[in-house]
């Protein structure tokens, strides 16, 4: 492939566009304003983990306890996917189906690699890209959702985890020993370990677990070290040492022992190390933002982008684009001051949704694609119309309207206009900034990411050869 493709944004669907299309050959550059949102990211991939509990047109009241019962736990999301009537009209799975987003999150475990991602493929999906069988794409349940702890002790799905998060995985009759660290604020043991004992796991089972807390001493004389100084003081072997000194002898037969996911920003191993110690397995939970298994991801993709030559201009928020006859032909981004303009054969907006500020809603309910100025799914022209339907009030109720806002596409990831046509050529777009999902209750942010960014590098590089 001799083209040249800009991808915007630098979040998980703007690298994975970014180094398909690269490996196909591609020269690509990839404009962004900032970094995105793996950081702020759990370091997991969730594909499908809630269905249920719609947003749509509410007011107060709207949610409560019957929306809330109505959301249902899937366990196998790839099964989930193939039966699209499950999902909700409009939802992004609906088009991109499950072979591009098996196919997506497949790449997405090879190109981390084993050290940061247990890769888990759905077989039916490998069939089919093998020639076995295409018919065999959306047979088999594929594999099931796993259940981690989150920094409170709930229990939330997730497809795939770091190595580092396995032992995390809870199992029916499990045993855990779970360790506060007492210069690290974000995580209390006993709240951990208190909620846990209380959980029932999805299917019926339970777990035992208790807490302890140890005073580690992360930084020389600091009594509050956030979770990245912890991490980067347990990359050595005197803090392992030092860690596991603390531990000796704490923990019984047939514990498997959580601590706060900060086990090594830079050598993913240290859980192995610190395993080989206590004679146990050692499992991370992960912290609120900003969170080192994201940033173990984040890190690894911007150095692997670098070594397969990806151009990246960051600090770079595209302001301006220039059609020409109905093709997108450049895209203009603000850069230390100056404009600079971006030609390209092809485009992928991978820019995000409202969190990222690709998208935004003013105090007249005026909603916009900031970047493209692309139509969008869900909203209407009456600024007060958007204020009424899409926000409402009831903040612990139904998720807000506005959620299932953004651009809407079919299967080559083309944004449509109101007639359900696409309106602008060569633009493909993929990740936060598509319509119809409710990316952080379903738990499925990165699976629609990847699923989107691998549907829509497909499609630039059967359109440019
Ligand atoms: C509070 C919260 C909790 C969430 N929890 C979950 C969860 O538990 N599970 C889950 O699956 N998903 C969750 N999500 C959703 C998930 O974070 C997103 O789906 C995912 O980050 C989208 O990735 P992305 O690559 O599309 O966009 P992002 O990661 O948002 O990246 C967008 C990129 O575009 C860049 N950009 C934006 N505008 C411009 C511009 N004009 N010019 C150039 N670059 C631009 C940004 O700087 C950034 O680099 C959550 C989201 C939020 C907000």
């Amino acid at each position: 492939m001799n083209s040249d493709v800009v991808v915007i944004g630098a979040g998980i669907a703007g690298y994975a566009a970014a180094l398909r299309l690269r490996r196909a050959g591609a020269g690509v550059t990839l404009v962004t304003k900032g970094m995105g949102g793996l950081a702020l990211s759990p370091g997991t991939i969730d594909v499908l983990g809630r269905l249920g509990g719609a947003a749509g047109p509410a007011g107060p009241g709207a949610g409560g306890e019957a929306e809330r019962a109505a959301r249902r736990a899937i366990t196998h999301p790839y099964a989930a996917i193939a039966a699209a009537d499950l999902l909700p009209e409009g939802h992004p799975y609906r088009v991109i189906g499950r072979e591009a987003t098996a196919a997506g999150v497949d790449r997405f475990a090879a190109l981390v690699g084993s050290d940061l991602l247990t890769a888990r493929p759905d077989g039916a999906a490998e069939d089919a890209g093998t020639g076995q069988g295409g018919s065999a794409a959306n047979s088999g349940e594929g594999p099931a959702n796993l259940w981690l702890p989150t920094a409170l002790g709930a229990v939330r799905p997730t497809l795939l985890v770091q190595p580092s998060m396995q032992a995390s995985v809870l199992h029916d009759g499990g045993r855990y020993l779970v360790v506060g660290l007492a210069r690290l604020k974000d995580f209390t043991a006993d709240m951990v370990a208190g909620n846990l004992g209380r959980a029932e796991l999805p299917g019926g089972g339970r777990v035992q677990a208790r807490a302890i807390t140890v005073d580690f001493e992360a930084r020389a004389g600091e009594s509050d070290t956030n979770a990245v100084g912890h991490a980067r003081a347990l990359d050595h072997p005197d803090g392992i040492d030092r860690l596991a000194r603390l531990l000796d002898g704490r923990v019984r037969d047939g514990e498997t022992v959580l601590l706060p996911a900060v086990l090594g920003l830079n050598r993913p191993g240290v859980f192995r190390e610190l395993a080989d110690r206590l004679g146990a397995p050692v499992g991370e939970i992960p912290l609120v933002p900003p969170s080192v298994p994201g940033l173990r991801l984040e890190h690894w993709l911007d150095r692997l982008a670098s070594a397969e030559r990806v151009r990246v201009v960051m600090g770079a928020r595209v302001v301006d684009s220039r059609i020409e006859g109905g093709r997108l032909v450049s895209v203009t981004s603000a850069a230390a001051g100056r404009p600079r303009e971006h030609r390209a054969d092809a485009f992928i907006l991978a820019a995000g949704g409202f969190e990222s500020g690709a998208l935004t809603m003013d105090s007249h309910g005026q909603v916009t694609d900031t970047v493209l100025g692309l139509p969008l799914a869900g909203v209407s022209a009456d600024g007060q119309e958007n204020l009424r339907r899409l926000i409402h009030h009831d903040y612990w109720g139904a998720p807000q309207g506005l959620f299932r806002v953004g651009v809407a596409v079919d299967a080559q990831m083309r944004p449509l206009g109101p007639d359900g046509a696409p309106v602008l050529a060569g633009v493909h777009a993929a990740g936060g900034v598509l319509a119809g999902a409710v990316r952080w209750s379903e738990k499925s942010g990165e699976g629609i990411a990847l699923g989107s960014a691998e549907a829509a590098a497909a499609a630039v590089v059967a359109e440019l050869g």
